[in-house]
């Protein structure tokens, strides 16, 4: 069941970049394994990923400690401060930074391991009151203000799109993060490498993928539901 999931993924994926005239390459799926037991991870990797996200420090830290040293951990839920020590040295990237003081925290836990830890700005696009993240308007100056930190490497954007019935619905939303993604990169900020934009899931990837995503973290569409919801 997890191998024809995710073939049917990397296909529609291969469609989404065949349609958009964009390198394969170019777009990486990140298996969202969260709530997962370790043997569903184990199939997956068996099966060519390599990119895991996941949005509970602690899961993140067991499963990171009981598989294969070559798989990418993405921290992409959101992180309290007092966590961050726990992860820094684990993770490949972290998607869910919103906030000066949660990148101070990751600056100052990265510098005392002489590391320096890639991440991406979280941005509220459709400015649901629900979720976490930044609005646009905002988003340069944080970028601009991190970018004065140690130890911490901005790569680009993340953003979590509504969730709708239509992914069609959502494509407003990833080219506005594109665009916004753009705009930042042409402002050439020092100690800032703007190279990855984060978006789509099982409902809109597709859509995300012809919008520009260089990440799309998947979890339903290859593991199946999950029990229990978690943000
Ligand atoms: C759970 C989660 C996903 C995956 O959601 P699916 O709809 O199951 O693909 C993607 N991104 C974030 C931030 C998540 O928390």
């Amino acid at each position: 069941m997890l191998k024809e999931n995710l073939y049917q993924v990397q296909e529609n994926m291969k469609e989404a970049c065949r349609r958009s005239g964009r390198a394969e390459s170019d777009v990486t799926l990140i298996a969202v394994s969260k709530t997962k037991p370790l043997p569903m991870l184990e199939e997956v990797y068996s099966l060519g990923i390599r990119d895991f996200g996941e949005n509970k420090v602690q899961e993140l830290v067991d499963k990171a400690e009981q598989l294969p040293d070559d798989i990418r951990w993405h921290m992409i839920g959101h992180l309290q401060r007092n966590k961050v020590k726990y992860i820094v040295d684990k993770v490949y990237m972290i998607h869910s930074v919103d906030s000066l003081r949660l990148a101070e925290e990751i600056s100052k836990e990265a510098v005392k391991r002489g590391i320096i830890v890639n991440i991406l700005i979280e941005v509220n696009v459709a400015g649901e009151e629900s979720k976490f993240g930044v609005t646009p308007e905002d988003t340069p100056g944080l970028v601009q203000e991190i970018s004065h930190l140690p130890g911490i490497l901005v790569r680009g954007l993340m953003t979590i799109a509504p969730f709708v019935e239509n992914a069609e619905d959502n494509r407003i939303f990833f080219s506005a993060l594109k665009k916004l993604y753009v705009d930042i990169t042409n402002k050439n900020i020092d100690n800032v490498r703007m190279d990855y934009l984060s978006m789509g899931m099982t409902g809109d990837y597709e859509v995300a993928i012809e919008e520009g995503a260089s990440f799309v973290r998947v979890g339903t569409g290859i593991f199946g539901e999950r029990s229990y919801q978690v943000e």
